[in-house]
């Protein structure tokens, strides 16, 4: 096919124009998307050719190449990885194929540093090329495949592509420059940003050997040869008194593709029946796909350091799927394939393991971190209450986990653990009461709590869509009932004095003809029709039965069409 020009989504140039004002600041920081992107690509190769070793095309040692050109005024990213046909370049490079693009802009603030956490989450860090140069041609050709494509663009919203000759498989990106951006030109200057930001790379990083000098202290002309500026042994095989904070956050925005900093992480080498080391992160900020099916990342799994593939399920449960990181196996055979693990019960035990470091980790912010807990809270509460209904082993360590609004606080804050409850029960209260609804207001007025208001009980306040799972999967806590207080019988005689018992009976007598005639009108809509003192102030409330479905369950499956 012959060159053509296509325009960019309209999205991409909306972004990019964003990306160019609010991360000015930190421009430097393309050098480090650019090589995450060129790292990702070799470990997607690296996978591929475990089952077709041809792909490696005679050439295996995969790395990252960065130079400069000083004449043209040109930053070159190139990778021997799995690179891109024409059509994947149009549909990676060319579009935010992200279903929650316009979500993205709705929350844009203006605001450059909120709104620069932002962006990262888009998965547009190729684009942040543009923050330094005003024209940016990639090369790339698929391993495996003999035509090679060139994308070039000025940022402008415009593209062209066109078919080419490349030798190596892989991608090259080449940067020209905008005027005054020479700092870039420099070979110190380039290293250093190497080795900030991207130093936990697992494969080599070079860059053209130094030139030498003669006697006289004269430049001799370049050897030609490249040397590797980072480390490039996997961070997480290191020790952890070899790894500042600062690598294991720069570690993590690789991984997670965050640009956001973690808030917490685990690093462990477990030995025993399944050898393997975890380096698990908890994000701050929420990915934007959370609730969606499909979600672009999850944990990575790697064999002896050989990335594997990144996983969305069988590495973690669901309700624990806004974790990231790595693990590494010590055993696992290297051309694992997808479908063995789905069935792989050492894959089981790992995952078994991390839960219970995942959890672990919670705990510990919990208990020692309690601000950050509370932020946690806010962000992944919901998706982790999920747990108590999912995962039976660790039901009762996610309750405990879990904090909830209640009638003991002013506001709708969730930060009542049922340990705080229980620590607050009354002399003679059984049982843990909570109230379900569709909102914290419903909750919070609802006629059913009346009565606890009255008697000083505290009530859980429950809105959270979740709940409903949440309060059916979880029937005790550390001993005691949990009870809906708009179910069954409350049982809170043991708060009932003298006067209010005579009272009861007197009206159950008093009102037994009106009761009789309510029932008549209700039958066959109701199953009963009682004197109650579960209300103060209003007169009647519908009540169900302990092993009935709650009426705001009943709601939610009827809006959802059941
Ligand atoms: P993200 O890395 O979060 O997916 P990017 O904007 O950095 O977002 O990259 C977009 C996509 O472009 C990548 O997911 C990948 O499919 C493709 N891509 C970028 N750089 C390369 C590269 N060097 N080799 C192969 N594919 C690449
Ligand atoms: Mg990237």
């Amino acid at each position: 096919m012959s060159k053509e020009t296509l325009g960019f989504q309209a999205e991409v140039k909306q972004l990019l124009q964003l990306m160019i004002h609010s991360l000015y600041s930190n421009k430097e920081i393309f050098l480090r998307e650019l090589v995450s992107n060129a790292s990702d690509a070799c470990d997607k190769l690296r996978f591929d050719a475990t089952q077709h070793p041809d792909l490696y095309e005679g050439d295996g040692e995969l790395n990252i190449r960065v130079s400069f050109d000083k004449a043209a005024r040109t930053v070159t990213i190139a990778d021997n990885g799995i690179g891109m046909r024409r059509d994947e370049v149009v549909a990676n490079i060319g579009t935010i194929a992200r279903s929650g693009t316009k979500e993205f802009f709705s929350q844009l603030t203006g605001d450059s540093a909120k709104d620069s956490h932002l962006i990262g989450q888009f998965g547009v860090g190729f684009y942040s090329a543009f923050i330094v140069a005003d024209k940016v041609t990639l090369t790339t050709r698929r391993a495996g495949e003999t035509a090679a494509t060139r994308w070039e663009s000025a940022g402008d919203g415009e593209y062209t592509l066109e078919d080419v000759e490349k030798t190596g498989r892989g991608t090259e990106i080449v940067l020209h420059l905008k005027d005054g951006e020479d700092e870039f030109l420099n070979d110190w200057r380039l290293r250093s940003v190497i080795t900030r930001y991207s130093d936990h790379i697992n494969l080599p990083i070079l860059m053209p050997k130094r030139a030498e000098h003669d006697d006289e202290g004269k430049e001799l002309p370049p050897s030609g040869e490249w040397e590797a500026v980072n480390q490039a042994n996997a961070l997480w095989t290191r020790s952890k008194s070899e790894i500042s904070d600062e690598q294991y956050k720069e570690f993590y925005k690789h991984v997670s593709h965050d640009w956001e900093e973690p808030l917490a992480w685990s690093h462990a080498r477990i030995e025993g029946r399944q050898e393997y080391t975890e380096l698990l992160y908890i994000p701050k900020q929420a990915p934007f796909d959370l609730y969606e099916r499909e979600r672009r990342h999850g944990v990575k799994l790697y064999v002896k350091r050989v990335f594997i593939m990144e996983d969305t399920e069988k590495l973690m449960p669901q309700y624990l799927r806004f974790v990231r990181g790595v693990i590494d196996s010590a055993d696992l055979p290297l051309n694992v394939s997808r479908e063995i693990l789905q069935q792989s019960r050492d894959v089981e035990a790992i995952k078994t393991g991390c839960v219970k470091k995942v959890l672990g980790l919670l705990e510990d912010l919990a208990e020692n971190r309690k601000e950050d807990y509370a932020s946690f809270w806010q962000t992944f509460g919901k998706v982790l209450k999920e747990g108590v209904g999912e995962d039976f082993t660790n039901k009762e360590r996610i309750a405990a986990l879990a904090r909830f609004a209640s009638t003991a606080n002013e506001g709708s804050e969730q930060n009542v653990s049922l340990a705080d409850y229980i620590g607050r029960m009354k002399e003679g209260q059984e049982a843990i009461y909570y109230i379900t609804a569709d909102t914290f207001a419903a909750a919070q007025h609802s006629p059913h709590l009346e009565v606890f208001r009255k008697k000083g009980i505290e009530v859980l306040l429950l809105s959270d869509r979740v709940d409903e799972w949440f309060a059916s999967s979880l029937t005790e806590f550390d001993g005691k009932p949990l009870q809906s207080v708009a179910k069954g019988e409350l049982k809170l005689d043991a708060f009932a004095d003298e006067a209010e018992k005579q009272q009861q009976e007197a009206a159950e007598t008093e009102f037994k003809s009106v009761l009789d005639k309510v029932k008549a009108a209700l039958d066959g809509q109701v199953k009963d029709v009682r004197v109650t003192t579960r209300l103060t102030d209003s007169p009647a409330c519908l009540v169900v039965e302990n092993h009935d479905m709650s009426a705001n369950l009943e709601r939610l499956l009827k809006s959802a069409g059941q």
